[in-house]
């Protein structure tokens, strides 16, 4: 018996294994843009934030987060008030 057979059930696999990995990835770049421009409020005003962001420190830079432009509180990328300021 041949160790390795190369036949159509073997393709079949190979191009249905493609498939679901074509799938994967999809969902998971979907979720991930639906993540990346999904509307965020500002937790204390409820001022909707921009989905093209200013950075306007080294922290929103590297992490995400705005400083809402309605009231000035700082906001980490989910749109959660940084305490401390
Ligand atoms: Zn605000």
């Amino acid at each position: 018996m041949d160790p390795l057979p190369i036949n159509d059930n073997t393709l079949l696999i190979g191009a249905l294994v493609v498939l679901v990995g074509i799938v994967v990835l999809i969902v998971l770049v979907g979720v991930f843009l639906y993540n990346a421009f999904k509307p965020r409020h500002c937790s204390k005003c409820h001022a909707e934030m921009p989905v093209v962001r200013m950075p306007k420190n080294m922290r929103q830079a590297l992490w995400g987060g705005w400083t809402c432009s309605n009231c000035g509180c700082e906001l980490d990328r989910k749109g959660r008030e940084i305490s401390g300021k």
